[in-house]
């Protein structure tokens, strides 16, 4: 599963897979209170949404660096 991540400022969009946002976060944090940072123009004002896919390693994508993400 994946985290679509699109930046409502400048509209830089990124891809987390599920398990890497989940394994900073914890596994019980709701989607919508995880906070991403853009890579591009530093903004937080961002629209998440989630992919299925059906394996891993078939996927290549860019990837953000979750930043902050405890401090929302
Ligand atoms: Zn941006």
């Amino acid at each position: 599963m994946l985290h679509i991540v699109e930046c409502r400022h400048c509209y830089h969009a990124g891809r987390f897979k599920a398990n890497d946002v989940a394994k900073v976060v914890g596994w019980d944090k709701p989607l919508e209170t995880i906070r991403f940072r853009c890579k591009r123009c530093g903004r937080k004002d961002t629209e998440v949404k989630t992919q299925f896919i059906d394996r891993d390693h078939t996927f290549k994508g860019y990837f953000w660096v979750l930043q902050n993400a405890r401090s929302y």
